[in-house]
């Protein structure tokens, strides 16, 4: 697939573009989320999520707990019926299992490992590769047989992203990393807008240039917070700068300390102002990622904030274009822009210049579309009707009167579809859309999961790129 792996649930086929309510769905398939749920049972990635596995014609099917954070049962294979009765036993053991699969070192262990690795002199600066963490000596005998790198300087330090290496599982944790391009425009853009704190969810990247650029100008100065449920990450980071957490329940790993912690930076005070940035996996699935923003949207709105009080959180949600009616479902503030995001370690995500393909990941953002400024010398222009800055491609079509395309090519308008459509597509008079000619056609209530849109499958999407 185009994209990072595809959610679990769409396995079967749910929430095709628009239309997710899961009765909806019913008659078609496949588990579906129903959401976190209070007294959830709980794997070692905290509160699983309720799902509802449906068949074929029927409207309600059996609910099932599953694990929030793996969409592969490799990786967690928890999996209890709603109604099952669980055994105390079972319980305990289930505690025990939780329990053993947290990390080997606490987060306030790794702190301290940290200061003792930055005493040490170059020399004795080793970095596992296998075990992916730092070496005291006293250690190193037990990974004499593991490969590693010596002389670990402060800058290697400094660009954790670049020293481990990126978690791969497509299902469970594709971890891509933005370009420099990517990652600077972001930060440049966030400082030009006055923002002076960033809560950078699943965003190591952005944090980490944050945290080297705060040494740097005073005036200027930016902090972040970096929650993800990459542990590894937790050995350059204190406390105060990073949080193990789930963003597919809204789970501190910490507990209330933790907490507290992501409250207290998300409090305004000199009159820093906060945004949230975060890059999910594109697996995941939306609905539970949305709700969890929701939480952490609340979480800033409860610390006492002055004024309107009917405002949100500044957010920046980076996601695939194809997503957008998805995201509006959930944010309908929201807009997307046209920037393209690209990323170092994904061939096929690279900028249109250099990449052999246009990266389909935009930013979607709860700010007036008329702030944003996009670099001109990357072909990006204003468009004065509009009132935001659109791809050189998009073209301001006079009957939609607004700049239409969606990837960045020239869109064309179909008449009969009353609306812009990609310059490949076609009207089809059975489908009465318009579509690939390549399209197989179908009957009207066949949508493609990807885009919602009727007249061909998930996996002739127009919105996917395959290799
Ligand atoms: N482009 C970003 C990285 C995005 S990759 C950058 O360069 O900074 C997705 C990120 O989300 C990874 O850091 C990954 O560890 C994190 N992630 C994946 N699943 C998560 C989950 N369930 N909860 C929190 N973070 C998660
Ligand atoms: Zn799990
Ligand atoms: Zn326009
Ligand atoms: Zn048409
Ligand atoms: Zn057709």
């Amino acid at each position: 697939e185009g994209c990072r792996g595809l959610p679990r649930a769409a396995e079967g086929c749910r929430g095709r573009g628009r239309n997710m309510a899961a009765s909806a769905v019913g008659s078609l398939c496949g588990p579906a989320l129903l959401g976190a749920v209070p007294g959830a049972p709980r794997c070692p990635h905290g509160p699983a999520l309720l799902f509802v596995k449906t068949s074929q014609g029927k409207e309600e099917g059996r609910r099932f707990y599953a694990c929030s954070a793996c969409r592969d049962r490799k990786d967690c294979n928890f999996f209890q019926w709603e109604d099952e009765k669980v055994s105390e036993t079972r319980l305990a053991a289930r505690e025990e299992y939780n329990r053993n699969h947290q990390p080997s070192f606490t987060h306030r262990q790794n702190v301290e490992r940290y200061k003792n690795f930055v005493q040490l002199p170059l020399s004795k600066r080793r970095f596992c590769q296998e075990c992916q963490q730092l070496l005291l000596p006293a250690e190193w005998e037990k990974h004499s047989n593991h490969q590693f790198l010596c002389d670990i300087s402060t800058a290697q330090l400094k660009s954790p992203s670049q020293l481990l290496y990126p978690l791969e599982n497509k299902k469970t944790n594709a971890q891509y990393l933005f370009t420099d391009r990517s990652c600077q425009f972001l930060l440049d853009l966030i400082i030009d807008l006055g923002f002076r704190r960033v809560l950078s969810v699943g965003t190591p990247r952005l944090h980490e240039m944050i945290q080297s650029n705060a040494s740097q100008e005073e005036d200027f100065r930016v902090r972040s917070l970096l929650l993800d449920i990459d542990f590894r990450y937790s050995q350059f980071y204190t406390e105060d700068e990073f949080c193990h957490y789930n963003m597919f329940n809204h789970y501190f790993f910490g507990g209330e300390a933790a907490h507290e912690t992501c409250r207290k930076f998300l409090h305004e005070d000199n009159g820093e102002r906060v945004i949230m940035v975060t890059d999910p996996p594109f697996g995941g699935l939306v609905e539970a990622l949305a709700s969890s923003f929701k939480k952490l949207m609340s979480m800033w709105m409860e610390t006492g904030k002055e004024g309107p009080n009917n405002q949100e959180m500044p957010m920046f949600w980076i996601f695939p274009y194809f997503f957008e009616s998805r995201i509006l479902e959930f944010f309908p503030s929201f807009s997307m822009m046209d920037y393209q995001v690209d990323y170092d370690n994904h061939a096929l995500y690279k900028h249109g210049k250099t990449g052999r393909r246009q990266s389909p990941v935009r930013i979607f953002m709860n700010l007036t579309p008329s702030m944003i400024v996009l670099p001109v010398e990357e072909g990006y222009r204003f468009c004065a009707i509009c009132q935001r800055y659109v791809s050189s491609g998009n073209q301001h079509c006079e009957i939609c009167n607004s700049c239409t395309s969606k990837d960045g090519r020239r869109w064309k308008h179909c008449g009969l579809c009353k609306k812009c459509v990609k310059p490949s597509w076609f009207h089809c008079n059975i489908c009465n859309c318009c579509a690939l000619q390549t399209h197989t056609c179908e009957k009207a209530d066949a949508g493609c999961f990807i885009c919602g849109k009727a007249g061909h499958k998930r996996s002739a999407c127009p919105s996917l790129s395959h290799t």
